[in-house]
């Protein structure tokens, strides 16, 4: 059984609040170091066994940038101690994670939310 705070990719020691990103799709709790967040997100069945997500623990919410309903994830981040806590629709969780968003969405989760690192200014100059 892994704990809530390491990397949940098989054999990942990662521990650090400050480089984990905590993926909740209503059924199941992922906790993701950068160097394996790329396995969460191509859903490669050929890695998703060295996934060992944890317990979800939240009831799904609207997205924080297009109030779909369907098929949102908590997304949860820590940056300098504070939390960053907030749902996303695939669609959008994708193009945050992946350095994507149109300038006025990560415009909106900066005022919203303060600065943290999937939104850093050096992706969205
Ligand atoms: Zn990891
Ligand atoms: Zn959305």
């Amino acid at each position: 059984m892994k704990s809530m705070n390491s990397c949940c990719f098989k054999g990942c020691s990662i521990r650090s609040n400050e480089l984990l990103v905590y993926i909740d799709d209503g059924k199941n709790l992922y906790a993701l170091c950068p160097l394996h967040l790329p396995f969460y997100l191509e859903k490669n069945e050929q890695y998703q066994d060295y996934l060992i997500p944890a317990t979800s623990q939240r009831c799904p919410m609207p997205c924080v940038l297009c109030l779909e309903k369907d098929n949102t994830q908590h997304f949860t981040t820590y940056e300098h101690n504070k939390k960053i806590d907030t749902s996303f629709c695939s669609h959008h969780l994708q193009k945050m994670l992946t350095h994507q968003l149109s300038l006025s969405e990560s415009t909106f989760l900066r005022e919203q939310f303060g600065q943290f690192f999937e939104i850093s200014e050096e992706f969205y100059d």
